[in-house]
């Protein structure tokens, strides 16, 4: 039997936000940026916004140069991914000697590794948030041995707000499942993309006041501001039955 040396394994136990794992990533490992190849980046709104600012591009310059669109088979909602560069499929925000460009405003699948979050139901039916522990050959992070909590290492990585607005866009994703079977008119497509992921455009349109379900002095809200009450619109107002039944 041919068992490949690269092979992906989830530790079987369910973590809690209080348990400890064992871990570290340091420009010392010996695979320092390894998992920097080759990567399917899918960017959430709050991923795109994060890397969009620190680069100081528009969404437009944005996808024309790291990215492409397109929209979601499973969700049916647009998605923006990261592209690989061609010729070594390294990211295009790797440098060889020190690392990622974008540390500061990296995406939130390059923070949580090697954790993969997920939610379920404890015996009383209420929601819990649970991770387990991906482990890959070439990671070598596990052999470091420092000691850290989940909570802990979620704070150390930057994740919180991540979480707050991936769970926003979590949620848009749940309620555009309830209607999967309709397809969304090209008109509800680009609203959609505008309100998650072209604040630039949105605030151009809000200041027209030509714009629904937002109001006009939104335009003078910050990004996080406007990026949550947006997703939650789209959510609340842009996905009803009575819009997707067209
Ligand atoms: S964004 Fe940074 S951390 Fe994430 S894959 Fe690219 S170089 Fe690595
Ligand atoms: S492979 Fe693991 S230890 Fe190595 S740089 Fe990536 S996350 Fe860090």
């Amino acid at each position: 039997m041919y068992i490949p040396l690269y092979n992906i394994v989830f530790d079987p136990k369910d973590l809690t936000l209080e348990d400890e794992i064992v871990f570290d990533c340091h420009k010392g490992v010996v695979c320092f940026t390894r998992c920097c190849y080759d990567v399917k980046l899918v960017l959430s709104p709050y991923d795109l916004l994060r890397l969009k600012r620190a680069l100081q591009l528009t969404t437009e310059e944005f996808v024309e140069k790291y990215g492409e669109f397109f929209i979601g088979e499973v969700t049916q909602l647009p998605v923006i991914a990261l592209n690989m560069n061609p010729y070594d499929y390294s990211c295009p925000f790797l440098q060889e000697k020190e690392g990622c460009k974008v540390y500061e405003d990296r995406p939130s699948a390059c923070r949580i590794y090697p954790l993969a979050r997920y939610f379920a139901e404890n015996e009383k039916g209420e929601k819990i948030e649970l991770y387990k522990i991906i482990r890959e050959t070439h990671c070598k992070g596990h052999y470091e041995t420092r000691p850290i909590k989940v909570k802990d290492y979620l704070v150390e990585q930057g994740l919180l707000p991540y979480h707050h607005f991936n769970d926003l866009w979590g949620e848009v994703v749940l309620k555009r499942q309830k209607f999967a079977h309709i397809p969304l008119t090209g008109d509800l497509l680009d609203l959609i993309y505008t309100m998650a992921y072209d604040l630039e455009t949105l605030r151009d349109s809000l200041k027209t006041g030509d714009f629904p379900y937002l109001r006009q002095e939104d335009a003078d809200l910050s990004d996080e501001e406007l990026l949550e009450k947006s997703l939650m619109a789209i959510r609340d107002e842009v996905l009803t039955e009575e819009n997707i039944n067209w």
